[in-house]
């Protein structure tokens, strides 16, 4: 594979699962360090040793992003290890489906903390990084890809207050890159429909078996490698040209 991104260092959050994992996996393919932060050390390990054996470069970083010391603790490490930091992609998120009427607020709190919050925290910290990197970097570029979804384009009952946070992920983004995109730090959206992950296993029984469960049955859906494919493109670009937003949808998801 060509290594387009020989001398530049990713990180990628959620990179324990799914689409993280596929994306980490990609990027160092394509030549960059990676940092895998996630809460699940052991997945990370064995993530980079698959890394290393195929002469990539990975480190793990094991941090909940919900805490603001640890994910600044994570770039920090990133930044320690590999000296810079080219690319960030926010991507650990969670959903937690139901009707608002007689919702567990609790699950609201985890995934606001996660899917905003978390993104949050981890962009701040990365940011004077990435705008280092865009000045001095090997490509005078750097990215920050933001891992939102179709349920941050179009709203369904039941997906309330998931919706909430991944319409607040596009909208942030389209604010950040309008500040730094000047400065050469591209900041996008990659927008999925359905992907074969673990996301949907976190809800409760009844609502996996309602609202989940049917839908994987009824679609042929993603692989999270289609959507790492996504994310490598939109990293890869030449430096005057900045995709703003990716959507992408299994075929046969209306
Ligand atoms: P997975 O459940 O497989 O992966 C989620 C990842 O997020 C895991 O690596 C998990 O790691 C990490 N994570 C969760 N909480 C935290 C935390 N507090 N701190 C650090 N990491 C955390 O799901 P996907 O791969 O599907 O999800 C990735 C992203 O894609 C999410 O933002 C999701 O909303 C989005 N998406 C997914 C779609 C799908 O159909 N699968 C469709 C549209 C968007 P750990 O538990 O080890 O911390």
């Amino acid at each position: 594979m060509a290594s387009k991104l020989t001398g530049t260092t990713a990180l990628v959050t959620g990179a324990s699962s799914g689409i993280g994992a596929a994306t980490a996996r990609l990027l160092a393919e394509h030549g960059a360090s990676v940092a895998l932060v996630a809460r699940r050390q052991g997945r990370l390990e064995a993530l980079a040793a698959e890394i290393g054996k195929a002469d990539g470069t990975a480190l793990v970083v094991e941090a909940d992003i919900t805490d603001r010391i640890q994910a600044e603790a994570a770039v920090q490490q990133t930044v320690e290890r590999f000296g810079r930091l080219d690319i960030l992609v926010n991507n650990a998120g969670l959903m937690l489906l139901g009707p608002v009427v007689g919702a567990d607020a609790e699950e609201w709190e985890r995934m606001i903390a996660v899917n905003v919050q978390g993104l949050l925290y981890t962009t701040r910290a990365a940011l004077p990084h990435l705008l280092k990197a865009a000045e001095q970097g090997p490509r005078r570029v750097a990215d920050i890809v933001n891992i939102s979804s179709i349920a941050g384009r179009v709203a369904w009952s039941g997906y309330g207050v998931y919706n909430l946070t991944k319409f607040g992920v596009n909208g942030f983004t389209e604010s950040l890159r309008q500040e730094v995109t000047q400065r050469h730090v591209r900041v996008g959206v990659l927008e999925p429909g359905g992907v074969d992950t673990e996301l949907g296993s976190h809800n409760k029984p009844e609502i996996q078996g309602a609202m989940i469960t049917p839908f994987y049955e009824a679609t042929e859906v993603l692989a999270p490698d289609d959507i790492a494919d996504g994310v490598a493109y939109m990293v890869t670009r030449p430096r005057h040209a900045a995709i703003g937003e990716l959507w992408i949808m299994p075929t046969d998801q209306a």
